[in-house]
Parts: structure tokens; C-alpha cells; sequence
């Protein structure tokens, strides 16, 4: 059972999964003949201007013989200030406080004219006002071709920034008069390394370790876990980030994308088979202008062609890269109007710098970073050749797109209840789409909310926001915002071709692999777990609607208590309010007692959702209440209520009753290392960081099964597959964790480490996968297995009288359901999350004839108790990619609740 399928690279099979699939028990390949290599010459018909010194010069070594670390590519940066064909333009810094910058590289009179040239390009991204005839020449006649180069999102991937570094010097360098007519033409923007923290992982670590072997099994070539420079600082993968815009690398660089919108973006990876270029494969992303998105892969990618045809370099198209999913540095500049493309070079970063192929020869990482270098030079040649036809398209899709915006099912977007500055408006507008707010009461009628039911009629409120998706950003608005994205019927159509052939095909032969790169699934009304409406017949905007459209000047947030807090015997904070169970924490922390009313509370009239928080004046010191004072998040803050008598009018829970628990402060261990999937210990790591209210050690994964854990009480597993999991604990290990369990330890697991747990061999519960036999060796046949959900979004519900539903006002709940591994429902815990009896799909790609018979009331999280203590899993991860926002909430619950509740207020709390 693999839970995690899907979590591979945008270039191939890399991080932990490499170590799986990289048999190092292969052969030697026969000794063929030697092929001499012709190492490539960087110089070569560039007519450079020597006083300017190369890379090799300032760096102190050859190109491919090192990785420049990130102050050297800086030091370099800095020698070349000063040419009047640069300009620096600085973003912002990484986690780690390494400075990020944009190099934007054209002619001294483009240069000395840039303010100009990017608000005439902002002219053409205004699909309101079409230009046409004359006035179109006019704009375009002088007007640059704006392409964009990014290096390196995946640090490991070490030549893309070695590359920008020989394109950058040549640029500059270059006294040719080819290169002089390509910088009057276009205006080249170069990130030269969009995850610094990570490249410099791996780079500090290649350099220190790599000695040039090319034996595949070379030790050089097994970046470490705790190294897995692909990542950024919080082990993220940046380039499925653009959804999210959840890391501070995504955000420096789309603010600086989205002011200069560029035409061309070509995003520089590595290491495939052989190098890749566009055209990309199938499914395309619906939203797309399909004629003009193949159209100009097309051009651009035969050109690539012909260059490496010129140098009998090989190459591949179409094969592996779909532009889908919005997330990726191909698909989302495509969306903002741009050709968006994946390059992936051949050799270096995992490969070390020599790799031995198949057939005996050498793949280089002088070789790979000549590749990205022909290709970068090659894009801005195509760039400039299609300069005038490239920029009337760029417009002609944004005037499209205000048109498209009138069409179909979902033409405007209302989300009640939200405050302008809530992280899903943020999130909009931070990509550049425009969100309104309505000023009026507006009544509408005969739209349907986000899981496709019909509402007849809704009377929304003012300050309701308001995307309306005739807006020249209309097509990425919808393809964030809708519910499912349709993948193209071909596609769809040769995965269903694929479980026919594996059904038919033995036990022992290996399965075709099912092509779907990435989650299927990705609505933001859903992931965030929001009240939304879309409708058919647009509301009258103008009439209603204020436009908030600027980035800047948003209201700042007023943050102050509703009442005052002064003066009482407790105060209230009400759990269904953003932020309160972060406060609860943060209280916790610094040593100050909360308690939870396990039932209902009331207060006079007032009355409080279960799990309701307490703090009770009598229980703590009196500075207690300069400490109520609003911590939220999201700038949410909701009033702490004061109880100034605890006579209840009606009902029985009090703040004095027998119902009021007492919270423990969460100490929490988060395994790390081996065998944990890096991705799934980074949104772990970045989640408990931005709430900042939890103590937490990260723990080498094989040390939990012996270390005394009487200190703590609460450890997450976070994902990796099953199979792993077992290894890194044996019998008595888990016996370990049980007996720690069953004195009142809390043991969460989320994804491949909950497919471990209910392991028959784990011993810890008797709940067992969906799909898998009791019985040790029993067969299960094809069709009772289930085929993995590539990111779908299922129907699921909430039992609503649990602790892990605290604070949940409603009862159903948008599953993200990833891979293959969901449980039957305990009989001896509680099913705190099923998938509905029947319609399970919400969004993205479910199989027909399985996902939803053998899903249906299936459970996703379980709360399993075990003697005093709690073992809850989670089939997939809370907070998946900081993307799933809905699920957040349950995996505080567990940190808040589930070390004081004891499983014998099972009478209050099941
Ligand atoms: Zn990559």
C-alpha cells in the first residue's frame, strides 16, 4: 500500500523516495568502448568583452567542477554592478535570512527606461480596454518582450544556478552584435536561484562530500534526509507552492512576477533521463487559452529542438510534464498570460558531478548546466524573433478572458462572513486577482454553493466579498476557485485503459503506473472550509460593490476585545472564534490554566459550543488577564467573553461545573529523519512555527522506540509509506509506544504512518485498511483494493460530539483524500471523520467503479482510545502543503484536548 503515490518530483523520483527506487544492488554495465568527450565551450562566438571577468574568474573554479555556494553567486552578482546592462533588484530574504533578488538584464536604453516599459506591459494585461488597430501597433511597436528565467526551485537541482550565472555573464559580456539586437528586444528578469536555503544544504554538502565518482551507488550520490536540498528551509516543495503562496520564497518572487509580467518563463530544473522541453504533456489546465498555450509551446520548444539538434544533444517533449495542477513555476506564469515551461536537465544535483548512464557513457554537470545554458540563450533568442506576434497575444488573452468571465456555471463568487483581510481574500489578491465587497444587502437567487447543490436563495450581507470572474485574471480565479478542474477525456480515458490491464495481469508482474503527476483537487472555498456561492447570472456589481483592487493600503486589522475583560471570575473564549484555541495554547504555555467545558457551556443566556475554552480567575495569578489580550493569527481576533457569575439561566454547564476539564500544556515530539516522507515533517514544521504557541522537539524517527518519552505527551508520526514505518520500529518499540499510550500518552499519525499503525503487526488497534485482509497471508482481489486517489476532494462528515470536532460549526467537511489508504470503522474508537454513504466526489479525479464503493462510510480520522491515553490517526495530513486549511483545526483539538481529556469523561466527551 503506498500512501503517499503522488508526493514525487516535478523532475522525477527524488527525496526519499530515491533510496526505494534506486537499486544498488544493479550491475556494472559491460565495459563498451570509451566515447571521448568534447567538454562544451561556454565562450565560444560570444565576442566577450574580457574586461569583464567569467564566473570561473571570480569563482575560482572551472565551470562543473564545484557548486558556487550562495554568497559566491552573490559576490558574483556584486562584481557585475555597475554594468549598464544590469540593474538588481532585491525581493526579500528566505527563512534562513539569505538575501533573495531579481537580475533584470537588457540594453542601457531599455534600462534607462523601465518604468515606462512595465506600465505600458501593465496597458496590455488591462483586458477591460482592448487595444485594436493603430493603438495596438502603437503599443507594441516599441515595446520589449519581457522573459523570464528561474533557476533552481529545487535546490538539489545545483546546475540551474550554475547556468544563470554562465547566461548572466554572457549577457553582460557579450560585445556581439547578436546579443545587442536581443537586449534592445527583450527585457530578460532572471531569479537566479529561487530556494537558496535549500540549494545551500545540498551544495555545502556535494562540495564536502562529492569526489566525482560516477558509480551510481556512490555514497556522493545519497543526499542525506536531513539534507533534501529540494526543499526550502521547512522542507516545502516550492514548486507546488503557487496555490498555497504559503512559503516566503513563493511570496517575494510572485510579488516581483507580477510586476513585470512577463510573456516568457522558463523555469530551469533537472535530473531526467534526458533533457525536457516543452511541448508538455496532457492534461492541460481548462482555464488555459488552449490554441495559444500549444501554439507557442510549440515554437518555443522546436527551437530548443533545433539548437540541441545543432550540438546532437538528445532530448524529449511531451512525455512527462503536464501544466495542470496551478501550482507549478509552468502552469501558474501560464495563467498570468505567459508561455510557462519546465526545463529538466540531464546530469548533476542528485547525480553528482559525473553520472554513468546505461550504456557505460558520462553524464556530466559541466554538460547539464551547458544544456541549460543553450536552452535559456535559445529561449530569449525565440523571445525576441517572436517579439510583436508574442506581446498582441498576451493581450488578446487577457481581453479574452474578461469575456470568458461571462460565461458558464460560475461567473461571480460570493463568500459571506469573511473580513476583507482574511488569509483566502490575501491569497487572491497576492496572485493579482481582484476581490470586491459588497456595500448592500444583495439578494440571490438560483446560485449553488461549492459542493454543487442548489440554493434557491440566499440573502447575503454587506461586506460579503466578491470575486467576479470577468477580470483579466478571471481564468486563474476559476481555475484556483472552482470545485473540480476537468481533466482533458483522453487522459482520463488511458488511466481507466491502465486498471484494465492491471486487473488482467498477475500477481507477480509489475503494474502499469497511473500518469497523474499531482492532486487532482485544489478549490480554496473547500480547502479552507469557507461558506462560498457561485452563480450563473451575475449580480449588477456597480451598483453594490465597493473595488478593492489594490495590493496595498488594506485596512489594517482592528484587533480589541468586544467587552471588557476586567474584574471577573473567568472569562470565556468561545472555541467556534478564529484564534481562541491558539490563545488557550500560547495561555498554557506561559504557565497559566485553562480549562474546557466537555459539553455545552452556558453563561446567564449566553451559551458556547462544547470545547469552549475557560480560564478561571481563582486558578491563576492576577496578570492573567493582560494575557488575554488578542495573539490571533490571521488578524481574526473575536471577544474573550468575562462570566461575572456562574448561575446558569438555562441549562446545566457552567463554568463551575463538573464538565470543566483541565488542559495539560502540550509537549510535543515530532518524529523526524528516516523513514518520515521530508515534505510531511516540513508542513509539521511549518505549521507548529507560524502558530508559535507550541513546545515541540523534533526526534529521530528509530530513536522513539527507546527513548523515555515520560516527559511528553504527545508524539506525531508524520507520513511516510507504511512498509518504511515498520522498519524503524521493532517489537519492543512498539510495545514502547503502546505501554506510553496506555499511561495517557497521545500518539497521532497521520498519512503512511497511520497505515502502520493499524498494521495488523503494529498491534496497536484492531481497525484495519479499507482493502486489506485480516488474515496474514490472505490475498484480497483487484477489485476490492483501493486504486490510489491522486488529491481528490470527498465527501466526508463530522461526528460532532467528539473533541477532535471542537469548535467545527458544521457537520460535513471536504476530505482531502490522497493514495489508497482508508479505514474500516473501528468498533473500538470513534470514526470522528467518515466519507458519506454515497456521492462521495466533490473535486478531482476518483475512480469509477471503486473510489466510492469502497469508500462509503469509510473513516479518515479515528480517535482510538488506548488504556488513559489516545492513538488518532489521520489518513491524510492535516495542513496538507499548508494548502488544506479546513483541517487545521482538528489537529489542534488533538494537541489541545486529548492530553487532559482522559478517556474516562467518555460519558461527556466519546
Ligand atoms: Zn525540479
Amino acid at each position: 500500500m503506498i500512501a503517499t503515490l503522488f508526493s514525487w518530483s516535478r523532475c522525477k523520483w527524488v527525496g526519499a523516495l530515491v533510496a526505494l527506487t534506486v537499486s544498488l544492488g544493479a550491475q556494472e554495465p559491460t565495459p563498451y568502448l570509451p566515447v571521448a568527450e568534447t567538454p562544451f565551450d561556454f565562450r565560444a562566438g560570444w565576442t566577450l568583452d574580457e574586461a569583464l571577468p567569467a564566473p570561473e574568474t571570480v569563482l575560482g573554479y572551472a565551470v562543473g567542477e564545484a557548486y558556487a555556494d550562495y554568497g559566491a553567486v552573490l559576490r558574483l552578482v556584486d562584481r557585475y554592478r555597475g554594468s549598464e546592462r544590469l540593474m538588481i533588484e532585491p525581493t526579500g530574504m528566505t527563512n534562513e535570512r539569505r538575501p533573495m533578488q531579481v537580475l533584470v538584464i537588457s540594453s542601457p536604453e531599455n534600462l534607462a527606461r523601465l518604468e515606462e516599459i512595465k506600465a505600458a506591459n501593465q496597458r496590455l494585461v488591462d483586458g477591460r480596454a482592448p487595444l485594436s488597430g493603430r493603438a495596438l501597433d502603437r503599443a507594441v511597436a516599441k515595446q520589449p518582450i519581457i522573459v523570464w528565467l528561474g533557476y533552481n526551485i529545487h535546490g538539489d537541482e545545483a546546475a540551474g544556478t550554475e547556468a544563470a550565472m554562465q547566461v548572466l555573464y554572457t549577457l553582460l559580456a557579450s560585445r556581439s552584435a547578436e546579443v545587442e539586437a536581443l537586449l534592445r528586444d527583450v527585457v530578460v528578469v532572471m531569479n537566479p536561484c529561487q530556494n537558496p536555503d535549500g540549494r545551500e544544504r545540498f551544495v555545502v554538502w556535494a562540495n564536502a562530500h562529492g569526489i566525482g565518482r560516477p558509480e551510481r551507488f556512490a555514497w556522493e550520490k545519497e543526499n542525506p534526509w536531513n539534507v533534501q536540498g529540494r526543499y526550502n528551509h521547512y522542507y516545502f516543495d516550492l514548486n507546488r507552492d503557487m496555490i498555497a503562496l504559503s512559503q516566503v520564497e513563493s511570496r517575494n518572487t510572485a510579488a516581483a512576477y507580477l510586476e513585470w509580467m512577463p510573456q516568457v518563463a522558463a523555469d530551469h530544473h533537472g535530473e531526467t533521463k534526458e533533457y525536457f522541453f516543452p511541448p508538455a504533456m496532457l492534461p492541460i489546465n481548462p482555464q488555459l487559452p488552449r490554441e495559444q498555450t500549444e501554439r507557442w509551446q510549440d515554437v518555443f520548444g522546436r527551437a530548443n529542438a533545433a539548437a540541441f539538434d545543432a550540438q546532437h544533444w538528445l532530448y524529449y517533449v511531451r512525455d512527462d510534464f503536464d501544466i495542470f495542477y496551478p501550482g507549478y513555476w509552468d502552469s501558474w506564469p501560464s495563467l498570468q498570460g505567459a508561455t510557462g515551461m519546465t526545463y529538466e536537465t540531464s546530469g548533476g544535483g542528485k547525480r553528482g558531478r559525473n553520472y554513468r548512464r546505461d550504456d557505460g557513457t558520462t553524464m556530466t554537470l559541466r554538460q547539464a548546466i551547458a544544456k541549460h545554458f543553450v536552452a535559456s540563450m535559445t529561449t530569449i533568442r525565440t523571445a525576441a524573433a517572436n517579439r510583436d506576434a508574442r506581446l498582441r497575444d498576451f493581450h488578446a488573452a487577457f481581453v479574452d478572458a474578461v469575456a470568458v468571465g461571462r460565461q458558464g456555471e460560475m461567473q461571480q463568487v460570493f463568500l459571506p462572513g469573511l473580513p476583507f483581510e482574511h488569509p483566502l481574500s490575501a491569497l487572491l489578491r497576492g496572485q493579482g486577482i481582484e476581490v470586491q465587497q459588497l456595500n448592500e444587502r444583495v439578494r440571490l437567487t438560483g446560485a449553488r454553493d461549492f459542493e454543487g447543490r442548489d440554493v434557491s436563495e440566499i440573502e447575503l450581507a454587506p461586506g460579503t466579498l466578491v470575486v467576479d470572474l470577468a477580470q483579466p485574471r478571471g481564468p486563474l480565479a476559476r481555475a484556483l476557485l472552482q470545485t473540480h478542474s476537468q481533466m482533458d477525456a483522453a487522459f482520463v480515458e488511458r488511466q481507466l485503459a491502465k486498471v484494465e490491464r492491471n486487473r488482467e495481469r498477475g500477481d507477480n508482474a509489475p503494474e502499469d503506473d497511473y500518469e497523474f503527476y499531482d492532486q487532482t483537487a485544489w478549490s480554496l472555498p473547500l480547502l479552507f472550509g469557507v461558506e462560498a456561492y457561485q452563480t450563473a447570472t451575475p449580480v449588477d456589481l456597480a451598483s453594490v460593490a465597493t473595488t478593492a483592487r489594490s495590493k496595498s493600503g488594506l485596512p489594517p486589522v482592528a484587533v480589541k476585545p468586544a467587552l471588557s475583560v476586567k474584574d471577573a471570575t473567568a472569562w470565556v473564549l468561545p472555541v467556534d472564534q478564529a484564534g481562541m484555541k491558539e490563545r488557550a495554547l500560547s495561555l498554557l504555555r506561559a504557565g497559566y490554566r485553562v480549562s474546557a467545558a466537555v459539553k455545552p457551556l452556558q453563561v446567564g443566556n449566553q451559551s458556547f459550543p462544547a470545547g469552549s475554552l475557560v480560564v478561571r480567575a481563582e486558578r491563576n495569578p492576577a496578570d492573567v488577564v493582560a494575557r488575554l489580550g488578542p495573539f490571533s493569527l490571521d488578524g481574526q481576533a473575536a471577544g474573550v467573553v468575562p462570566v461575572h457569575g456562574t448561575f446558569t439561566e438555562d441549562g446545566s454547564t457552567g463554568v463551575g461545573s463538573v464538565a470543566m476539564m483541565a488542559l495539560k500544556v502540550p509537549k510535543v515530539i515530532v518524529a523526524a529523519g528516516d523513514p518520515v516522507t521530508p515534505a510531511s515533517y516540513g508542513a509539521m514544521y511549518h505549521l507548529l512555527d507560524t502558530l508559535g504557541v507550541v513546545d515541540y522537539v523534533p526526534v529521530a524517527a528509530d530513536r522513539l522506540g527507546s527513548l523515555d518519552l515520560s516527559g511528553f505527551n504527545v508524539v506525531i508520526l508524520p507520513s511516510a509509506w507504511s512498509g518504511r514505518w515498520s522498519d524503524a520500529f521493532d517489537e519492543d518499540g512498539r510495545a514502547h509506544l503502546r505501554s506510553w499510550m496506555e499511561q495517557g500518552g497521545t500518539l497521532i499519525c497521520l498519512g503512511g504512518a497511520a497505515e502502520f499503525a493499524v498494521d495488523a503487526d503494529t498491534g496497536w488497534t484492531d481497525t484495519r485498511l479499507v482493502g486489506v485482509a485480516d488474515g496474514e497471508d490472505e490475498e484480497v482481489a483487484f477489485d476490492d483494493q483501493v486504486l490510489p486517489l491522486p488529491g481528490a476532494l470527498l465527501r466526508a462528515t463530522i461526528e460532532p460530539e467528539h473533541f477532535l470536532s471542537f469548535g467545527y460549526a458544521q457537520t460535513e467537511l471536504p476530505y482531502f483524500a490522497d493514495g489508497d489508504a482508508f479505514f474500516q470503522p473501528s468498533t473500538t474508537g470513534t470514526n470522528v471523520v467518515r466519507f458519506a454513504d454515497e456521492n462521495l466526489w466533490v473535486s478531482g479525479h476518483i475512480w469509477p467503479e471503486n473510489t466510492e464503493r469502497l469508500l462509503a462510510r469509510a473513516a479518515a480520522v479515528i480517535d482510538e482510545p488506548i488504556g488513559d491515553g489516545h492513538l488518532i490517526l489521520f489518513s491524510d495530513e492535516p495542513g496538507y502543503r499548508a494548502m488544506w486549511h479546513a483541517s487545521v483545526p482538528m489537529l489542534l483539538n488533538a494537541l489541545l484536548y486529548a492530553p487532559g481529556l482522559q478517556n474516562d469523561v467518555g460519558s461527556y466527551v466519546r
